[in-house]
């Protein structure tokens, strides 16, 4: 069964679809922002490879709950935006940012993007 083609990872928007392209490849376009996906010599692996490339990160009013690197902003403050960084401890998530480090839960107030993935080699 062919895999559910994701949102545009340009625009977001769910006007996408897989086409047949020169050279007897396919792709993953969108409707909306004209991105192509990568070309395959099929409509599944065309699907696959869209579906694979990295989306846009949403903020979001939620703090996190796992461990990882975030972009954090102070609620409604688009210009506060920074990093930060949320480990696991033995008390539960504790978030480090610029020169504050405490528990997660005293960061009230504030806006979080991710986890940011990290690279692969
Ligand atoms: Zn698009």
């Amino acid at each position: 069964m062919p895999e559910v083609i994701l949102p545009c990872p340009a625009c977001g928007s769910i006007d996408c679809e897989c086409l047949f392209a020169e050279d007897e490849m396919y792709s993953v376009d969108c409707v909306d922002c004209s991105m192509r996906g990568p070309a395959e010599r099929n409509p599944d692996s065309a699907i696959s490879a869209w579906n694979t490339l990295p989306r846009a990160l949403r903020w979001t009013h939620e703090p996190p709950n796992v461990a990882g690197w975030y972009f954090q902003r102070a609620m409604g403050k688009e210009k506060t935006q920074r990093i930060a960084f949320v480990s696991a401890t033995l008390s539960g998530l504790h978030c480090k940012c610029g020169c504050s480090s405490r528990p997660l839960a005293h960061w009230v107030e504030f806006e979080w993007a991710g986890p940011i993935p990290a690279p692969i080699d």
